[in-house]
């Protein structure tokens, strides 16, 4: 997730800089270009952080094989010891005091802020730390995101509109959640009558990321990954639809019929 929005900016330093006011913190900075971010964390986090590492680190070979192409920037990977630290995460203008128990991370161009996965049974819900595969993808779905905000105009995505379903539709496809975890769920939305019946509507209720995700995999089976590719670039919901090809109505309505005869 985006925090289902947006952004961190400057929040990294900013962060970085609070937390060594306080304790001593540590990082981890990688060597290898196929590991193009450094990995911060307090000393409570030592174990979880080299657990991370390699998770990490295929996670970014997973986003760039997807793509094609390398992490344009390096970025950082910030683990948050408790939920009252990922809430400060967050900048102010961002109007975010609290965060939900589901969410658990956030990813923008210059990296992701993570609620240790060491917290997430006290301190989350519907986030299981023992799960390898779950924790693998949602790594992996916001890695989606930094590459995401590296392409395009908003780094941090504030200065965007409507994009909201292909974003967090990418991400979901990208990183294999769609597969496994969202599979069937655009087919059950339609079939239960909670289908969206527009876009803007697509990234909303308990299927959002299977029907957001098939939607992107739809506009891929149809145009090619290469528009898929193209379409990081764009910063509104009109822009998406032109190079997509397709009106918003005809998008939904042949990716229906699809879903309906997968
Ligand atoms: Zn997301």
């Amino acid at each position: 997730m985006r925090l289902q929005t947006s952004a961190v900016a400057t929040l990294t330093l900013f962060l970085g800089f609070a937390c060594a006011a306080e304790h001593e913190s540590a990082s981890a900075a990688t060597q290898a270009s196929s590991a193009p971010f450094q990995l911060d964390f307090q000393p409570v986090d030592a174990e979880t952080a080299q657990e991370l590492e390699p998770v990490l680190r295929e996670a970014v070979r997973t986003v760039e094989t997807w793509f094609g192409a390398p992490f344009p920037v390096p970025f950082t990977i910030t683990l948050q010891p408790d939920r009252a630290a990922f809430d400060a995460s967050f900048p102010p203008e961002w109007g975010v005091a609290h965060t939900e128990c589901w969410m658990v991370a956030s990813g923008v161009a210059t990296g992701v802020q993570l609620l240790s996965p060491r917290v997430w049974k006290a301190q989350a819900c519907e986030h299981d730390p023992a799960d390898a595969r779950h924790v693998a993808q949602l790594l992996t779905h916001e890695l989606v995101h930094v590459y995401h905000g590296q392409h395009n105009p908003s780094p941090d995505f504030v200065d965007t509109n409507g994009i909201d379903w292909f974003a967090e539709g990418l991400a979901t496809l990208a990183s294999g959640q769609l597969a496994s975890e969202h599979a069937g769920h655009a087919r059950e939305a339609l079939a239960s009558g909670l289908g969206p019946t527009s876009l803007a509507t697509a990234w909303t209720g308990r299927y959002r990321y299977g029907v957001s995700g098939s939607l992107v995999a739809f506009v891929e089976h149809e145009r090619g990954r290469a528009v898929v590719i193209q379409m990081l670039g764009a910063s509104s919901g009109e822009e998406l639809l032109e190079l997509a090809g397709m009106s918003e109505a005809e998008l939904l309505e042949r990716w229906r019929a699809a879903v309906r005869t997968e």
